[in-house]
């Protein structure tokens, strides 16, 4: 018998999120999904138990399955029978989350709505082709959803009572997933921007791909990922899986530059809360600039070969 209690009545579907952890810690839009869920929510994974104190002033009831490392395979069964219950079934869109939910989907036999931007009784909205468009998807049973992580901005500064939280003792299903042989850090050029701690965004005022490609450079050694405007993914320059803003990714990074940005309410939109931004602009009163911490006021082309070549150790100093 499921020890999560479903809390469906014949007026409003009933929500919960899953949450997959690891070594105790939440993963992008983790919080989120909860709040989307009504603040009840399973975590499932290593150090889960410890991950409910982050949940403090977000989740109301948490159930938490501490298990040893990350086996979606093995989890969806024994979680679909404590779910299984409820209406809709919410995860993060991060990566692990993005593993979890098809498997979750299956093992319950409903559709998975993926990549979720807002989530209704009756609908739920989610972005395609990108982020280009967005599609509204009538709900009229129970689903299983992913929720992009940043739609909501709830999570990073939460504070409140801790949750009480109900330990689950469930069994791994003898499901074959697949065996982790190591765990390399992320690469900062290809990671999920939505993830990325520190970012470099482009914007018209650079003069070409090749520009943006040193503004790529620039980033790596920097140890940060690349992000851009609607204008330069329109031009081709990077995909648009590069693009921040509402029609984009959301992202929330400590660290934000932006070479060549205007600060279109589209784009800052998506931009979350960064603890730091700087801003090269040659117009010193764009609303970029009047939200950047350091506001330089420079060509951004040069101050990118610049930075390139200090970077590389080439200005003969
Ligand atoms: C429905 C809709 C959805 C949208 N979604 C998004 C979205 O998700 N993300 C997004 O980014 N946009 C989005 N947009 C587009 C958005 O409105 C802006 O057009 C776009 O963000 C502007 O990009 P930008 O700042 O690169 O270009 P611009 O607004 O053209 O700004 C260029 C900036 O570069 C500066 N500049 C010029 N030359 C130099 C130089 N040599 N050195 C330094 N600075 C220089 C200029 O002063 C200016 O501030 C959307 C628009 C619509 C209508």
């Amino acid at each position: 018998m499921s020890a999560v209690p479903a809390r469906s009545t014949s007026d409003v579907p009933s929500r919960i999120a899953v949450v997959p952890v690891r070594a105790g810690a939440l993963p992008a839009g983790g919080a989120e999904a909860v709040a989307e869920a009504g603040g009840r929510v399973v975590l499932v994974g290593e150090g889960a138990t410890d991950a409910a104190a982050s949940l403090a002033g977000v989740a109301t009831e948490v159930w938490a399955w501490d298990t040893p490392g990350y086996l979606p395979a093995a989890w969806a069964g024994p979680l679909a029978a404590e779910v299984g219950d409820e209406d809709l079934v919410v995860l993060p869109a991060s990566p692990d989350g993005r593993d979890l939910a098809p498997r979750l989907a299956a093992e319950l036999a409903r559709p998975l709505l993926a990549g979720a931007i807002e989530v209704r009784d009756d609908s739920v909205t989610c972005a395609v082709h990108g982020g280009a468009a967005t599609c509204r998807h009538h709900v009229g049973g129970p689903a299983v959803v992913t929720l992009q992580p940043g739609v909501t901005g709830i999570g990073a500064h939460a504070h409140g009572d801790a949750p009480a939280v109900t330990v689950l003792d469930l069994q791994t299903a003898d499901a074959r997933d697949a065996q982790v042989v190591e765990v390399h850090a992320p690469d900062v050029a290809t990671m999920d921007l939505a993830e990325a701690p520190r970012i470099l965004g482009g914007g018209a005022g650079l003069d070409s791909p090749e520009r943006f490609a040193q503004l790529a450079q620039v980033a790596t050694a920097l140890g940060a990922s690349t992000g851009a405007t609607r204008v330069v993914t329109d031009r081709g320059w990077v995909p648009h899986t590069r693009q921040i803003g509402t029609t984009g990714v959301v992202v929330d990074p400590q660290l934000y530059l932006a070479f060549g940005i205007s600060g279109a309410v589209q784009h800052t939109a998506g931009l979350g809360d960064p603890d730091h931004m700087v801003t090269v602009n040659t117009d010193p009163h764009c609303p970029m600039m009047s939200m950047a911490d350091l506001a330089v006021v420079a060509d951004a082309n040069e101050v990118v070969a610049e930075l390139a070549k200090l970077l590389a150790g080439e200005t003969g100093q």
